[in-house]
C-alpha cells in the first residue's frame, strides 16, 4: 500500500513536472493539430497530454470527492494511464487493435513520454496513417471506458476496435480526392472499370496487394459480393515476405480463387486493379517466370468453376479491397468475416456499390 501510495505520488509529480515541461514543447502540439483527423480526437489527445483528461484520479485529486478506484476492473486507480493501457479493459482492446506500439511498452506509465515515442512514427511510410488510427483507438478505449462507468455497459473488445476503424477509414475517405466524389450522392454512373453489380448468379471478388518496401511486408485484401452487391466474405492476411508487385497481386487473385473453390462458388468474377495482371491471364501467358508459376496456378484453378472471368477495375471501384490490403500490413492476425460483418466493412462495401444495390 504504502508502495503503491510512493508510486501515485512519483507519478503524479512525473506527471505535473512534464506538463510543465510540455507548454515549451511546441513541437508536440504542432504535430497533433497538423494531424489529419477530426478536431474532437485532437482536443481528446491535447487533454491527455495536458493531464486534464476526467479519470477518476484526476477528479479526486481535483475535488476531493469521489473514488479514483477504476470502475473497469475495480481493482487499481484510475490513472490516465492506466485507463488507456495497464487496464485489463485497455489491454484486451489493444490485443484486438490492427496496430501495436510494442517499441512503446515501456512508456505506458507516462503518456507524455509514450506520445512523444509514438510521434517519432511520423517519419514512417504511412506513419501518420498509424498515428490517427491509434489515436481512433485510444479516443475508443475511452468511450468504452465512459459506457462502463456511466452505463455499466461493456463493449466486446473487438466491437471497440471495429469503431476505432470505421471512424479512422471513414475520415481518410472523405479527406482523400480518390473518394470526394463518391460521397456526393453516390448516383454516379457506372463507366468502365467501375465496380458495378454483377451479372444474376454470379460472385464478385475483388483483390488488392498492399506493399510495403519499408517494412517488407505486403498486405492482401479481397472481398466478395453477390450479385446484389451485398457482403458475402472478406478477408485480410499479411506476409513478411514481399516479391514485386505484380506478383503479390497475382497471389492475391490466386487466393481469391482457393477461397471460391473452397466455398464451392460455381460463377465467379475476380477483378484487379492490376492491370498487368489481369491482361496475362486473360492472354494466359506471361514472361516472367514467378508469375508464370502463378498464372499457371490460376488458369488450372479456372477450371474448377462453370464460370471464371477475370477483369481490370479502376483503383476506386476497387476500394474495399484496397483498404482490406492496406489494413492487412499492420495485421498480427489474419482477418476473415463471413456472415456478419463489422459496421465499417459494411460502409466500406456501400461506397463501392453506390446507388446501384437495390434499396431495402
Ligand atoms: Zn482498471
Amino acid at each position: 500500500m504504502a508502495k503503491e501510495m510512493n508510486n501515485r505520488k512519483e507519478q503524479t509529480k512525473y506527471r505535473e513536472g512534464n506538463h510543465s515541461r510540455n507548454e515549451g514543447n511546441s513541437g508536440a502540439w504542432k504535430f497533433l493539430w497538423s494531424l489529419n483527423t477530426k478536431h474532437k480526437l485532437k482536443h481528446f489527445i491535447w487533454k491527455c497530454l495536458r493531464g486534464i483528461l476526467p479519470v477518476n484520479e484526476v477528479l479526486k485529486r481535483r475535488t476531493g470527492k469521489g473514488d479514483s478506484r477504476c470502475v473497469c476492473c475495480g481493482e487499481n486507480t484510475e490513472t490516465l494511464e492506466h485507463m488507456l493501457f495497464l487496464c485489463r479493459h485497455a489491454e484486451l482492446i489493444w490485443k484486438a487493435a490492427p496496430v501495436r506500439w510494442d517499441g512503446l511498452l515501456d512508456f505506458r506509465h507516462n503518456f507524455w513520454l509514450w506520445w512523444n515515442s509514438l510521434m517519432e512514427a511520423k517519419e514512417r511510410l504511412e506513419g501518420r496513417d498509424h498515428i490517427v488510427l491509434t489515436i481512433n483507438i485510444l479516443w475508443q478505449v475511452w468511450k468504452s471506458r465512459n459506457s462502463i462507468q456511466f452505463n455499466r455497459e461493456g463493449r466486446c473488445p473487438g466491437e471497440t476496435v471495429n469503431k476505432a476503424l470505421l471512424e479512422w477509414l471513414e475520415y481518410k475517405n472523405v479527406g482523400s480526392e480518390e473518394n470526394s466524389n463518391r460521397k456526393v450522392g453516390g448516383h454516379k454512373a457506372m463507366k468502365g472499370g467501375s465496380w458495378s453489380l454483377p451479372p444474376k448468379g454470379y460472385i464478385i471478388m475483388n483483390t488488392d496487394a498492399s506493399l510495403n518496401i519499408q517494412k517488407q511486408r505486403v498486405g492482401r485484401g479481397i472481398v466478395a459480393r453477390k450479385d446484389d452487391g451485398g457482403l458475402i466474405g472478406a478477408w485480410a492476411d499479411s506476409d513478411d515476405k514481399l516479391g514485386e508487385p505484380a506478383v503479390e497481386e497475382a497471389l492475391a487473385i490466386r487466393q481469391a480463387l482457393n477461397i471460391a473453390k473452397q466455398k464451392g462458388w460455381r460463377k465467379v468474377l475476380i477483378q484487379s486493379d492490376c492491370k498487368g495482371i489481369i491482361d496475362k491471364i486473360n492472354a494466359r501467358k506471361a514472361e516472367n517466370p514467378n508469375i508464370g508459376v502463378i498464372l499457371f496456378d490460376i488458369l488450372k484453378l479456372n477450371k474448377v468453376f462453370t464460370e471464371c472471368s477475370f477483369s481490370f477495375i479502376k483503383r476506386e471501384g476497387n476500394f474495399v479491397a484496397h483498404h482490406l490490403a492496406k489494413f492487412a500490413i499492420n495485421l498480427i492476425n489474419d482477418f476473415e468475416w463471413q456472415q456478419s460483418f463489422p459496421e465499417w466493412l459494411t460502409s466500406l462495401a456501400r461506397n463501392d456499390v453506390g446507388a446501384s444495390a437495390p434499396a431495402l
